[in-house]
């Protein structure tokens, strides 16, 4: 019913994936393995893809790791995982693009920083080198700014342009404006040097929610190329989480972002794969795309008698994912079940009823039985030591049946 309109974009072929032009909006994330470690690298990517990542970007910064990419890409194939590689480059990529053709070659997107490709003379002759490789192998690139790495030449021009006005903006606001600009003059430079229109993405991030969703709008005002969507250096935890959410909750809200990369910082020890999980709840959250069956709890109170409620909620959450890659195949549209556990009669039965199946357990002062809902119907009443067994099977079962 309430379906988030997507921006018209231009679709962007990357290997088997298409981003924009109306396609799903595509879960990316990025390695923090030292590239030239093919072994670990490729265990990364493959771990990541697993976990639902439909790109894989991997840093490229000097020659070991642009040897490696090749080795990188034979093990993923020898693993099954068919995931689209993206080399990221910054300040050679000109070089190592040219000097390692194999690199080249098994890289399926070239993100290109134009902040950092060279100054003056060479800057233009560096991004052409690149352009000319992505013509070649028939790459697409993504043109991505960055705030911490700006085209200073750039914000030079512009800032001092902005002093000698009688009425001179915000230094902050010329800033954005750059960050916009540069992403827009590096797309017609690399379409002026003959790189189509379907080979082209952007980025512009930054690490700041208010100044990330302005410079997107205009991104998003100035172009139809497809818009991929981050914000840089979220950070860690639920600030992090917070920060990306809110960012790109807005965005994508509008139909912004064609795909999107979620920045967390991993705890130490922590698995990279968070960033994937966060990514698709945002865009399951706002109804854009679903990847899980989604359990509605209610957070429990005073009313809930003990914390079995909690115990359940957790079980059910970890069936649920766990079955959803079996269930993936012949079920797909598992993925957008619905499923409540509630503590209480208070809003158990109501929010039971508006799920695929619900359980409403008893509170305080209830008799220590679970009425459960399926599509709004109330069809048996569970108790007992397998209560939780039993609402797995009617799952199980509903999903076969029903999905
Ligand atoms: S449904 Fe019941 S237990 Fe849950 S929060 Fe509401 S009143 Fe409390």
């Amino acid at each position: 019913m309430f379906q988030v309109p997507r921006r018209k974009t231009v679709p962007v072929r990357v290997r088997n994936v298409v981003v924009g032009g109306g396609h799903p909006v595509v879960v990316q994330s990025m390695t923090n393995t030292d590239t030239a470690d093919a072994a670990a690298t490729a265990a990364q990517v493959a771990e990541l893809f697993h976990a639902g990542s439909e790109l894989v970007r991997i840093t490229v910064n000097h020659k070991e790791a642009a040897a490696a990419v090749p080795e990188i890409r034979r093990r993923l194939d020898d693993l099954g995982a068919d995931v689209p590689l993206v080399g990221d480059f910054h300040y050679n990529g000109h070089v190592l693009l040219r000097e390692y053709p194999e690199c080249a070659r098994a890289l399926d997107k070239y993100r290109i920083n134009p902040g950092n490709v060279g100054k003056g003379a060479s800057h233009d002759r560096n991004f052409a080198t690149m352009i000319a490789v992505a013509r070649e192998y028939d790459r697409p690139v993504r043109i991505g700014v960055n705030a911490g790495s700006l085209d200073q030449e750039l914000l030079a021009e512009r800032m001092d342009a902005n002093a000698r006005l009688a009425e001179p903006a915000d230094a902050q606001q010329v800033f954005l404006e750059c960050l916009v600009e540069s992403a827009l003059r590096s797309a017609e430079a690399a379409q002026a040097l003959g790189l189509p229109r379907d080979r082209i993405l952007l980025s512009a991030k930054i690490s700041q929610v208010q100044e990330l969703v302005w410079v997107y709008r205009a991104l998003a005002r100035r172009t139809d190329l497809p818009l991929h969507l981050g914000l840089t250096e979220a950070g860690m935890g639920i600030k992090g989480i917070v920060a990306s959410t809110a960012g790109m909750g807005i965005l994508l809200q509008e139909g912004i972002g064609d795909t999107i990369r979620v920045s967390l910082t991993p705890a130490p020890g922590g698995s990279r794969t968070e960033e994937v999980r966060v990514a698709q709840a945002i865009l399951q959250t706002l109804g854009i795309r679903p990847f899980l069956p989604s359990v509605t709890a209610c957070p429990g109170c005073g009313r809930t008698t003990s914390s079995y409620f909690q115990v359940l909620s957790q079980e059910v959450e970890r069936f649920l994912t766990a079955r959803m890659p079996l269930w993936r195949q012949d079920h797909p549209r598992a993925a957008e079940l619905r499923v409540a556990v509630m503590g209480c009669v208070v809003n158990g039965p109501g929010e039971s009823r508006a799920a695929h199946l619900g359980i409403s357990l008893p509170g305080t002062g209830e008799a220590p039985r679970a009425p459960v809902y399926v599509d709004g119907e109330h069809v048996a009443t569970l108790e007992g030591p397998t209560l939780a067994q039993e609402f797995q099977r009617m799952i199980e079962e509903y999903v076969r049946t029903r999905m």
